[in-house]
C-alpha cells in the first residue's frame, strides 16, 4: 500500500484525512496550526514537521489549503513539498485554486520527477466527513488510475475531466451553480417569510420537488435556525467567485448573476462577517428588504 501524506487539516482536510486512515492508508499529516493535527494523531496518523517532511515520507501527497498563494507556499516555499518530494511521487491538490497556477506548479513538480493531479472537491464539510465527495480530476490518465484507491476513500463520484488544470475549471463550473443556488434559496426563504407562510413547511415542501438542491436541504434548515456556523466560509466562497470572474473575464463570457453575488458577499465581508457560512448571504438580502427571517421556535415548543 502506498504511503500517503496530507497537508491542510481544515474543515475539509479533517474529514478527508480521517477517511484515508479508516481505509487503512499509512498516513503522515501536517497542518500550519499544529493543534488541528491532534485528532488525526490520536487516530493513528504520524506527524510531519513540515510539508517537505510529509513529502519525503509519502508516495502520494494530498493538499487541501485555502487559496492559490497558499498552495504555492506549501509546494514551493521554504520546507515546501518540492524540497522533500521523491521522484516518482504523486501530488494531488484538492484545494480550489487558479487553473493557470496549477499548470505552473505541475511543471515545477515534473522537473523534480513528480506528477501532479488537480482534484478539487464538492460536497461540503458533510461530504468530506462521510467520504462522499464529488471529485473533479485533471491530469494524466495513468496518474488518475494510480490515485483511484485514495479518491475512493474520500469520494463517491470521481470524474477525470481532462488534462492538468481541467479539474479546477470544472470546479469553477460547480461554484457558479453553488452560489446561484444559494442566492435562489435566500430569496425564496425571504419571500416565504414575507408571504406569511410557515417557513419550515415551505422548505420541506419544495425541497422534495423540482426546486430541491443540496444547498436547500443542507443550508436551508441552518438559515431557519439562524445558525451561521460555516460548512464553507464567506471568505473562501468569495475567493472562488473571484476565481470564476477572473477566468470569465479572460474568456470574455458575461456572468451577470455571479457578478451580482460577488457584490452581495462583499457587503457581508465589509461588515466583518467573512468567517460565517456562505448561507449567511441571506443577511445581505435581509438588509435590502428591511426585515429578517424569523428564527424557528426551539424544538418541542
Ligand atoms: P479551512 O477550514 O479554512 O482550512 C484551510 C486550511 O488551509 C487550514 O488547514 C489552514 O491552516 C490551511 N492554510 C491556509 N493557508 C495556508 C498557508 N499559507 N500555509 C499552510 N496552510 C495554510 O478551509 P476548508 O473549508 O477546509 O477549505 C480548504 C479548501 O477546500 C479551499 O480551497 C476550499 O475552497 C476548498 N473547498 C471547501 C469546501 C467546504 O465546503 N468547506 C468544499 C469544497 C472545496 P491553519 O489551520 O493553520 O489555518
Amino acid at each position: 500500500m502506498e504511503q500517503v501524506g496530507f497537508i491542510g487539516l481544515g474543515i475539509m482536510g479533517q474529514g478527508m484525512a480521517h477517511n484515508l486512515l479508516k481505509a487503512g492508508f499509512p498516513l503522515t499529516v501536517w497542518n500550519r496550526t499544529a493543534s488541528k493535527a491532534e485528532p488525526l494523531l490520536a487516530a493513528g496518523a504520524a506527524a510531519g514537521q513540515n510539508p517537505a517532511e510529509v513529502a519525503a515520507r509519502s508516495d502520494i501527497i494530498l493538499i487541501c489549503v485555502s487559496d492559490t498563494p497558499d498552495v504555492e507556499n506549501v509546494i514551493l516555499g521554504e520546507n515546501g513539498v518540492l524540497a522533500g518530494v521523491k521522484a516518482g511521487s504523486l501530488v494531488i491538490d484538492c484545494s480550489t485554486i487558479s487553473p493557470i497556477v496549477t499548470r505552473k506548479l505541475a511543471e515545477k513538480l515534473a522537473a523534480a520527477g513528480a506528477a501532479m493531479l488537480d482534484a478539487p472537491v464538492s460536497g461540503g464539510s458533510e461530504g468530506a466527513a462521510r467520504g462522499a465527495l464529488s471529485i473533479m480530476v485533471g491530469g494524466e490518465a495513468k496518474d488518475v488510475e494510480r490515485a483511484m484507491p485514495v479518491f475512493e476513500a474520500i469520494g463517491k463520484k470521481i470524474t477525470h475531466v481532462g488534462p492538468i488544470g481541467a479539474g479546477q475549471t470544472v470546479k469553477l463550473v460547480n461554484q457558479i451553480l453553488v452560489v446561484g443556488n444559494c442566492l435562489a434559496m435566500c430569496e425564496a426563504l425571504l419571500f416565504a417569510q414575507a408571504g406569511g407562510v410557515d417557513t419550515a413547511k415551505a422548505l420541506e415542501a419544495v425541497a422534495a420537488g423540482a426546486a430541491g438542491s443540496w444547498m436547500l436541504s443542507n443550508r436551508g434548515p441552518q438559515i431557519l435556525q439562524r445558525d451561521w456556523r460555516p460548512g464553507f466560509t464567506i471568505d473562501l466562497q468569495q475567493k472562488d467567485v473571484r476565481l470564476i470572474l477572473n477566468a470569465a473575464d479572460e474568456l470574455g463570457v458575461p456572468l451577470p448573476g455571479t457578478a451580482l453575488i460577488f457584490q452581495l458577499y462583499r457587503t457581508l465581508q465589509a461588515q466583518g462577517l467573512g468567517s460565517e457560512g456562505n448561507h449567511a448571504l441571506v443577511k445581505a438580502l435581509e438588509h435590502l428588504a428591511g426585515f429578517e427571517i424569523e428564527p424557528l421556535p426551539p424544538s418541542g415548543s
